[in-house]
């Protein structure tokens, strides 16, 4: 064996393992005897994983398979299905899914992945086949409802579709008419359809749609951004010789079974794995090297690896030289030197020469050494270096942009960006759609979403809405929330409660939801929206170096049409009268503009019979009759006629639009065609035609580069400067808000890291799914020993956790796997309901007692635990766990970052031992605390305009994009200069 061999982590086969690979009952992962990186011998071909799927039914058979029930044997019980491609839905990764309809009784009796699904290849996590328990909920919402009595009572009455509809219509036509646009918003949770509601707000013609992004990942899309104008990375995991991670990505992080199954692939091959996480998660276990950084220090660490790569000449030469903006940086920070590339190394080390690997260790308690080591590894990995940052550090500090920043900062170094094995922008390997009817940019700018303080803010400030309200900066008069908790997910949640049940605040809330939620409880009209299996939407996701699209389909609906019994409208196949957002929104726009005098109705006509209202098969079909290949393979498949593309993905689900060679992406030339009557900028070579940046040349050849100013990876940010931010012009390290320097020890502060998911739970929506429920049901305080010792803690002891404005009460649970001085708690445990709320999500719900004093004062204490209960499930009888943990988020103030304007979730917290009369599960909040807190953040700002009076950088993405003509809403004209 050789020593690079040995260095790549060849380990010898057991006698068991070679006994078993010889026989065929695992793989041979040693045939060639080695495990050496460039041979990759464990590269898995389309061929090879589907074989690996060759016990799933055929797609001929799939309206005919026979299974025998496994729960009756021995005796044969035959069961014939009718298996109906679908996507999960419960998280953003959109696997694949097949639902078993019991031909017999048109019912889904499970789900199993969808082998011809590229991004998730026939595999699931647990969350995906537990889409079953959902459907077969006993506490689902069934029919619309509408309150009676006060807002918030918990009195609700069943009324038609047409009403709700009707009432909705008539208030967002009268507030058009009124030019209250701004009044009008649509906030959404958990998304899931590509582009569909731009193309619903903007037909209306409103800045109307507010996000949770703000709270999850809006920090490192900025981080991102500010490098190279894309907001998201796409790690080719799979293809990688050294793999980073900041979060818990193989179990909880941003595409998660897409991600895990290619992280681990690319690990068979040799590919070392890396994880800085304070907590040792799932993830973390599973890698080579652990790196528990102290929260908010992980800048710090990345700079360090930097300097080395830097030091060491390990970085990519060429790349540094071509695609990065160093003349620019060395013209504006250091105009005494020559622009020279060496100079331009010279002026990094420099800039960074207080990061060595001891101040590194000092910052996060990482080792100096094993600091040096990783940069080498990442260094050497060159181009195959893949990496991940999504929310954890990127969403829990202040300055957590900062985290992708830095991150991004080896990718270029090494010349990774968008490299085979390295890390490509997300946007190379995700699906546009063409719609029809395509409506303009809207003409107005919504100050409740895009405040003018936070003119840098990648997504909207939906965290402050209630602030925002509550100072009287305007009020929603027609709110939707989609799939959207923020009572109970957002930090704040008794703030937002006050304001929901100020109808002057909100005019009419109509919550749709697939399950009863916090939220929903605070609603005018509860719209029942269907599961993964009940709705329509189109999915495309950066799962890989690869570009697919998958089509969420009601299946009950699917399997109707093939039997002959075609339904019109979604909500007759489905359960009760359960209906989706797709064909709702449709319908809600014409009843806003019934004659078509609003300029509404035309944007939802049928491309294929004018004047006619667009059914959804017209919708889907326009759109994939517009994908490349897929109308080609649509008739390879025997499909024909006008809907043969909506056929081949009502069929299969899902389609590959290209295997892996969206690399490089930036290199790609201007044609001649583009070139015509362009010019070329000569102080930065950026080539320019009608107005607009079109490319770069890159040694004399016109490429067309990344979207930003410089059309390459930006180093030094002119942005930042002419935002106010000059002391962030490059990658830098800002220390957090919960740094070791702020915190208090003596007075028993800590930091609390409330972010991370246990992977078996969806956000707010797995009150509904018993299995998952089963699996995982509290939310104990995470604590290492030396701390529990200091404390005189032990596991299962209450524990008072004091936040800025007020304290919940929880257990403590001892674990090693706790960075020690910090302390974590999960974030998707704590669900409750009150004793006058209908009975909803009774697997994972508290029921608890709330008192306000009027005056700001807010408490919350459990009555009761979870406990069987009585159901056409015979499962609700059995439930033997108690308890629902406690509810944290509701504790934390808001803490907007003033620059990225992300959520900084990470909580100073005072530690102490409860009262004896202070009991599991009591909540205390004072909301005037909340608010002051909001004022103190908000006063750390730097407000636009920008350059020109421009509300927001021109060239930064923005979600629904208004209208940017100069002069109009795009710019500040009163402050115009
Ligand atoms: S990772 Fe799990 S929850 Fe997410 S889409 Fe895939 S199967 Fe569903």
């Amino acid at each position: 064996m050789t020593n690079k061999i040995k260095k790549m982590g060849y380990k010898k086969p057991s006698f068991i393992e070679n006994i078993a690979e010889k026989i065929g009952l695992i793989p041979n992962l040693h045939k060639d005897n080695d495990q050496e990186f460039d041979q990759d011998m464990r590269h898995f071909t389309d061929e090879e994983v589907a074989q690996m799927y060759e016990n799933f039914p055929p797609p001929e058979k799939w309206d005919n398979w026979v299974e025998y029930d496994p729960k009756v044997w021995p005796k044969k019980k035959k069961t014939t299905y009718q298996i109906v491609p679908t996507t999960c839905f419960n998280c953003e990764s959109a696997c694949g899914l097949t639902a078993f309809i019991d031909k017999e009784t048109q019912e889904v009796k499970k789900f199993e992945g969808n082998p011809h699904h590229p991004g998730s290849r026939g595999r699931n996590c647990a969350k995906g086949p537990a889409t079953i328990n959902q459907i077969t909920d006993p506490d689902r919402i069934l029919f619309p409802l509408k309150r009676k009595g006060k807002r918030g009572d918990g009195q609700w009455e069943r009324v038609s579709w047409d009403e709700a509809l009707d009432t909705i219509a008539t208030r967002i036509r009268k507030a058009i008419m009124e030019k209250r646009h701004n009044e009008i918003a649509y906030h959404v949770g958990r998304p899931g359809n590509e582009k569909f509601m731009n193309w619903i707000l903007q037909g209306w013609g409103i800045d109307g749609h507010n996000s949770h992004t703000n709270i999850c990942s809006s920090g490192a899309r900025f981080g991102y951004n500010l490098w190279y104008g894309y907001d998201r990375p796409s790690p080719d995991h799979s293809n990688a010789k050294f793999i980073l991670l900041i979060s818990a990505h193989l179990e909880s992080g941003h595409y998660f079974n897409p991600h895990a199954q290619r992280i681990i692939e690319g690990k068979m091959k040799g590919a070392k794995l890396a994880t800085m996480d304070p907590r040792l998660s799932n993830t973390a276990s599973m890698s080579d090297y652990w790196l528990p950084t102290y929260p908010g220090t992980e800048a710090a660490v990345l700079l360090a690896m930097a300097l080395i790569i830097l030091e060491e000449g390990l970085y990519n030469r060429e790349y540094l030289e071509n695609w990065t903006n160093w003349k620019e940086y060395l013209q504006a920070r250091h105009g005494d030197k020559e622009v020279t590339f060496e100079n331009y190394i010279t002026a990094m080390i420099a800039e960074y020469k207080e990061f060595t690997p001891e101040f590194a260790e000092k910052e996060s308690g990482v080792k100096a050494e094993t600091v040096v080591e990783i940069a080498r590894l990442i260094g050497e990995a060159g181009e195959r270096f893949a990496s991940h940052n999504w929310r954890a550090a990127g969403a829990s500090n202040l300055g957590g942009w900062a985290v992708a920043r830095c991150l991004h900062f080896l990718t270029v170094l090494t010349g990774a960006v968008g490299a085979k094995g390295g890390t490509s922008p997300n946007s190379w390997n995700k699906f546009k759609p063409t719609q029809p009817n395509p409506p303009a940019p809207q003409k107005v700018w919504n100050e409740l979403h895009f405040p003018k303080e936070y003119p840098l803010a990648f997504f909207e400030m939906s965290q402050l809405l209630p602030h925002f309200l509550k100072e009287g900066r305007g009020k929603m008069d027609v709110y939707f929330s989609r799939v959207f908790n923020p009572v109970w997910t957002y930090p704040d949640g008794f703030t937002w409660m006050e304001m929901f049940a100020d109808e002057s605040k909100f005019g009419l809330h109509a919550a749709l939801t697939p399950t009863w939620n916090e939220t929903a409880f605070y609603a005018d009209f509860v719209l029942p929206m269907g599961l993964a299996s009940e709705r329509h939407d189109l999915n495309s996701y950066a799962t890989h170096g690869g570009t697919w699209i998958a089509f969420r389909q009601p299946v009950l609906r699917e399997a109707a049409r093939r039997n002959g019994n075609p339904v019109e409208l979604t909500y007759q196949a489905n359960p009760g009268e359960v209906w989706e957002e797709d064909e709702f929104f449709i319908e809600l726009s014409w009843r806003i503009d019934p004659d078509g005098s609003m300029g509404i109705r035309k944007t939802f006509e049928s491309p294929y019979r004018p004047g006619e209202k667009i059914t959804i098969d017209e919708y889907y079909q326009y759109i994939f009759e517009r994908v490349k290949g897929l109308n080609e393979t649509a008739k390879a498949d025997g499909f024909t006629g006008q809907f043969a593309a909506l056929e081949y993905m009502k069929k299969y689900g899902a389609y590959e639009i290209e295997k892996g060679e969206s690399y490089k992406m930036n290199e790609k030339l201007l044609t001649e065609e583009q070139l015509k009557d362009s010019t070329v900028d000569p102080n930065n070579n950026v080539i320019r035609k009608n107005g607009k940046d079109i490319g770069v040349l890159i040694n004399d050849k016109a490429m067309v580069g990344f979207p930003t100013p410089s059309r390459k990876n930006e180093f030094y940010s002119q942005t930042m400067v002419d935002w106010k931010w000059p002391e962030y012009a490059t990658p830098t390290y800002i220390k957090s808000h919960i740094h070791n320097d702020v915190l208090d020890k003596s007075k028993g502060e800590y930091v609390l890291i409330p972010t991370f998911r246990l992977p078996t739970l969806i956000h707010s929506r797995s009150g509904n799914a018993k299995w998952l429920v089963e699996i995982s049901n509290r939310n104990p305080i995470w604590m290492h020993p030396d701390d529990a010792a200091k404390w005189g803690f032990k596991t299962g002891d209450l524990v008072k956790m004091n936040t800025d404005i007020g304290y919940f009460i929880d257990k403590v649970w001892v674990t090693q796997g706790m960075k020690p001085g910090t302390v974590a708690c999960s974030h998707h445990i704590g669900r409750w309901r009150r004793p006058q709320d209908k009975t909803g999500n009774r697997w994972a719900t508290n029921t608890v007692n709330i008192e306000s004093d009027g005056k700001g004062g807010w408490k919350m204490n459990t009555i009761s635990g979870i406990k069987p209960f009585e159901s056409d499930d015979s499962d609700s009888k059995r439930i033997f766990w108690k308890d629902g943990g406690v509810h944290q988020n509701i504790t934390h103030a808001v803490h907007p970052d003033p620059i990225s304007g992300m959520h900084t979730w990470h909580q100073r917290v005072r530690i102490e031992k409860p009262a004896p009369n202070e009991k599991y599960g009591d909540i205390f909040v004072d909301t005037n605390k909340s608010h002051e807190v909001y004022k103190e953040w908000l006063s750390w700002t730097r407000p636009a305009p920008g350059p020109n009076g421009e509300r927001r950088p021109l060239w930064f993405n923005r979600a629904f994009t208004p209208d940017k003509t100069e002069g109009g809403c795009y710019y500040i004209n009163d402050d115009k200069k």
